[in-house]
């Protein structure tokens, strides 16, 4: 078997066969397997994708006092990072545009998206421009070709620019487990998870960029009673563990029949807190452009 991330040819660390997570798919299992040079994971590659995407439950996600909570996070990486409200910035992969709604409520008008799956956002015009801040988080994981992803988030970054980039760390991730990790997995929409150190080695080594920040913790967390990892992926196991049951309305009998999440509704995020689940990292290019490696 070779890796197609680093090329790497031998059995696997570990493989598997694990249900996807998308409710009316959840008998559809998956070979999923860990590279044993950089410790990434793959999944099998389908020729068509779209019947795992038609009415994607993510793209039921709206903006509301967690979205903001945790998008705050997202907002507060790039500011320290160097982010003005003058910079312009691109959201790559942006869905309908929550982040961008947010961002510009926060007075950064200058943002832009692209997605092809969004008719609002799918004009390749925003890829004519080069950016201060190219964003593209959770969206390498979906992509069956990341190198390629890169090269293209990375020609849309001004020489001296920032990439940030987001996404689920194939290390949290337990193949024994499948159950406890199935939202990370997300099979079949993912197809490569990545670990840290292949993503520097990628992004540094390849492509010539300087990593100036990482995060190793989603910044889906806060201490907002609800808002935990903890606490939202033991809710949505205890309405069947489908992505769809993030979606479920929290109920008084749910927590009568199952007393553990009253304690995690509010303390999930001191247990959240400590988990390195996943990969936040902020690159810059180089300054004169001319640097750039081209793999
Ligand atoms: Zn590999």
């Amino acid at each position: 078997m070779k890796c197609h991330l680093c090329s790497h040819e031998g059995p696997p660390l570990e493989s598997s066969r694990i249900r996807s997570n998308i409710g009316r798919h959840r008998n559809d299992h998956f070979a999923v397997w860990r590279c044993a040079a950089c410790r990434s994971l793959s999944c099998e590659r389908l020729a068509d994708y779209a019947p795992y995407y038609q009415g994607y439950a993510l793209r039921n996600m709206e903006r509301g006092r967690l979205v903001d909570e945790w998008y705050g996070n997202i907002l507060k990486r790039l500011q320290q990072a160097g982010l003005g409200e003058q910079d312009t910035i691109l959201d790559f992969g942006c869905g309908h545009g929550l982040l961008i709604s947010y961002l510009r409520d926060r007075g950064y008008a200058q943002v832009r998206g692209y997605d092809p799956y969004t008719p609002e956002f799918a004009s390749r015009e925003a890829l004519a421009a080069v950016y201060d801040f190219v964003l593209c988080i959770d969206v390498i994981e979906h992509d069956p070709e990341p190198r390629a992803l890169l090269r293209t988030l990375i020609d849309r970054v001004r020489p001296g620019g920032c990439l940030c980039l987001g996404t689920p760390n194939a290390e949290f991730i337990n193949l024994a487990q499948p159950e406890k990790f199935i939202h990370y997995l997300h099979l079949p929409c993912h197809v490569h998870l990545l670990t840290p150190s292949l993503l520097d080695r990628i992004v540094c080594e390849e492509f010539g960029l300087r990593r100036v920040a990482s995060y190793d913790h989603w910044f889906m967390d806060s201490w907002i009673p609800g808002a935990s990892p903890e606490f939202f992926e033991r809710f949505m196991r205890v309405h069947g563990n489908d992505m769809e049951s993030a979606f479920e309305k929290p109920r008084l009998t749910t927590f009568i029949k199952h007393p553990s999440l009253i304690y995690f509704l509010f303390f999930g995020w001191f247990h959240s807190r400590r988990r390195r689940d996943y990969i936040m990292s902020l690159y810059q290019r180089p300054a004169d452009g001319n640097d750039l490696q081209a793999p």
